[in-house]
């Protein structure tokens, strides 16, 4: 079976390193990762590991809802740079997180700009929502036309709403613990889904970092929630992940 993880954090790893991931991608069967960053810190370090891995590693670059307080005056324009410079990154991540701080702006402010930046540079948007769904509201119409909603954790009247316009959503180890995005499985078609380790936060090992090995795992259990054939549906994520990524 064939993988793409559509969602790490390769320069956050402590105890392991980026290499290590790397290094253990085929032995799991991992093709691509999408590596996405949070800050304009991480974008340089997610540039350099693209570089440094053009067939292994697909850069994302972005700002993350929980840390606007460290983004410069310039970041509009320098995120429009990367994107330019990388003619295969996407945007992300990004997105709005009611949980974390309850004050809609600037969050809201800021992931519009990038949402507008992935559709003039016709990228694929990687959104973080958290108990945000109100938020998202008439913001829904404005998606562009490949969005994912990573780590999904939502209900299955949420996916409802999602899957109207068109959303991906991509999995994480969290979906090993929450019965409700387990019942919201069976409202999302198999070609809207997607894996990912969230690497190195979301194993569902307390305490350890997110390894390969959370990828098929991850498989087996919407293989098992949607009772169906684990080899089909692994060849079909693994061509929504190819279909994703790319730009139109
Ligand atoms: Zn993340």
């Amino acid at each position: 079976m064939q993988f793409i993880d559509t969602h790490i954090h390769l320069q956050d790893y402590k105890q392991k390193c980026a290499t290590d991931i790397i290094e253990e991608m085929s032995k799991f069967g991992v093709q691509k990762l999408l590596c996405v960053s949070a800050t304009e810190e991480d974008w340089e370090k997610v540039a350099i590991l693209a570089q440094n891995n053009p067939q292994k590693i697909i850069p994302a670059f972005g700002l993350h809802p929980w840390y606007l307080d460290k983004r410069s005056k310039n970041w509009e324009k320098g995120l429009a740079e990367m994107l330019q410079k990388f003619p295969q990154a996407l945007v992300g991540e990004c997105g709005l997180d009611k949980l974390k701080n309850p004050e809609q702006e600037p969050q809201r402010e800021v992931f519009i700009k990038q949402m507008e930046l992935a559709k003039k540079f016709r990228r694929p948007l990687l959104i973080h929502a958290v108990k945000s769904f109100d938020w998202l509201g008439e913001l829904w119409k404005k998606m562009p036309p490949k969005f994912v909603l990573h780590s999904f954790g939502g209900s299955a009247e949420q996916a409802k709403i999602a899957i109207k316009y068109g959303a991906y959503f991509s999995f994480s180890g969290g979906l090993l613990k929450s019965k409700k995005t387990l019942s919201a499985l069976s409202e999302i078609p198999d070609d809207k889904i997607l894996l990912e380790t969230d690497g190195p936060y979301q194993s569902h090992v307390k305490g350890k970092e997110s390894g390969m090995e959370e990828l098929l795992q991850i498989l087996q259990m919407i293989a098992e929630v949607k009772q169906e054939d684990i080899e089909k549906l692994s060849e079909q994520i693994y061509q929504n992940s190819l279909e994703f990524i790319k730009p139109w």
